[in-house]
């Protein structure tokens, strides 16, 4: 499979865990030159193809395809892979259940096994603290470089007001860290409200955070997990391209 097609998967299952809307983007830096990565033309992630993955180089230019329309926020992409040499692949999305963390002071802590990785701090990210005013748009390099600040060597960061970027190692790491921290915040306010005020919510510690982080990536342990949701997206696309050409018969 090509790094296009894998990028194209991952766009795919990030929609269908309503992770990202009509907004929201992931990026793959190239393997053959690590000052370039991939991305969507500006649209919607569930109808991005192939044939819409565009080449940009750190600073967001795009290499070919000038004419495109691109996504206001790519520079959140090139400004984070700037700075994280060890990160391959980068998610923004508005996921909604984080939200509420990114403008309350309740942290998100690690709560179950595979949100484990937030064990490893998720910061949030004030814009304010970077402009005079404006709105909560990451549209400028100077933006995407306070954004990567915040960020720091962190597998996420949550944005006020706004939603959350999350990166990892490789694709697949940042596409199920972000599927995970939406559903970690979820049964966090869940257990907060079971709790109830000054009530008592068990999180993992930090050995056991330590512990499951190492294990969870040493043992593959979301290669199951991945090969079951690209699987999904597959045969959505092949029953998309089927219809296609059914239509054009007709
Ligand atoms: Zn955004």
């Amino acid at each position: 499979m090509s790094e296009r097609e894998e990028l194209v998967l991952a766009y795919r299952i990030l929609a269908a865990h309503g992770v990202v809307d009509a907004y929201g983007h992931v990026s793959l830096r190239t393997a053959k030159n690590p000052n370039r990565y991939l991305l969507a033309r500006a649209m919607a992630p569930e109808l991005v193809t192939a044939d819409d993955i565009l080449e940009f180089d750190l600073d967001s230019n795009p290499v070919k395809d000038l004419k495109a329309a691109l996504y206001l926020e790519r520079y959140i992409h090139g400004e984070i892979f700037k700075r994280r040499p060890d990160i391959n692949a980068v998610v923004h999305n508005h996921s909604p259940s984080v939200i509420p963390f990114g403008v309350t002071t309740a942290p998100l802590r690690p709560l179950f096994n595979t949100g484990a990785f937030i064990g490893e701090g998720v910061p949030t990210f004030e814009i304010r603290d970077f402009q005079e005013s404006g709105d909560l748009i990451i549209k400028t390099p100077a933006l995407g470089a306070a954004l990567a600040s915040t960020l720091g060597a962190r597998p996420a960061a949550l944005m006020r007001g706004h939603g959350a970027v999350v990166v990892g190692e490789s694709l697949m790491l940042a596409v199920v860290r972000s599927v995970y921290l939406e559903l970690s915040a979820r049964l966090q306010m869940q257990a907060m409200l079971i709790a109830g005020p000054g009530g008592n919510v068990v999180y993992l510690n930090e050995r056991e955070v330590a512990a499951t982080n190492a294990r969870q990536v040493s043992a593959g342990t979301w290669k199951r997990t991945w090969d079951l949701w690209c699987a999904k997206a597959q045969a959505q696309i092949e029953m998309e391209q089927k219809a296609k050409r059914r239509r054009r018969r007709m």
